[in-house]
């Protein structure tokens, strides 16, 4: 685990299961229909069953760099933002624009439904290719820039599924710190 305060508030790497957070918001890497899938997908609505995708249908869709916000069903956490990131292609085709947009997106919503604790799984690095290095400096700048001026979001929370990635992100956090 690692823990760094940026400005008012705290930011957390930690490897883990994000379906068992209980901040009051998680956010899930979703696709563009908001249909379900695999990945930390599946496993956020197995655990917090039919209730959740019931109000993604209602929502009925989500455009890549944007996100969706629904109840927590049965998880812990009462609120999921359903975050869209890109599929990495080759970079230059605004890959980095879109994941900061979708991180950027999960925290305006956080803001508006005065959520103060949020936690994030590692978006696009897995079923959509997102190299992790690359992913993890985007998605660890983009909260860094935007708890700079929201100190009502207390803390943001990685949790990430394993060792490799969490590893990553504790890199590209380090360097992101240092003087
Ligand atoms: P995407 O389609 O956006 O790439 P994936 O779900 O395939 O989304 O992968 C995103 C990241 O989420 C990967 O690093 C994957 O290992 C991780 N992941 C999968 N299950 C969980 C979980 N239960 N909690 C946290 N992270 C998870």
């Amino acid at each position: 685990m690692m823990e760094v305060r940026i400005h008012k508030s705290r930011l957390e790497l930690i490897e883990g299961d994000i379906t068992k957070q209980d901040t009051e918001a998680i956010v899930n890497a979703a696709n563009s229909r908001l249909a379900g899938g695999g990945g930390v997908d599946g496993a956020i609505h197995r655990a917090g069953g039919p209730q959740i995708m019931e109000e993604c249908r209602k929502i009925g869709g989500c455009p890549t760099g944007e996100a969706r916000i629904t109840t927590g069903g049965n998880l812990k956490a009462r609120y999921v933002i359903h975050a869209v990131g890109p599929v990495y292609r080759d970079g230059r085709h605004k890959e980095p624009e879109y994941l900061a947009s979708a991180y950027k997106y999960c925290l305006k919503h956080a803001s508006e439904y005065k959520i103060k604790s949020i936690a994030f799984p590692s978006i696009s690095t897995g079923a959509y290719g997102y190299p992790i290095e690359k992913a993890a400096d985007i998605a660890l700048s983009t909260v860094i820039d935007y708890l700079k001026s929201h100190p009502e979001i207390e803390l943001i929370r990685f949790i990430l599924f394993s060792a490799d990635t969490y590893r990553s992100y504790e890199r590209a956090l380090s360097l992101l710190t240092e003087k």
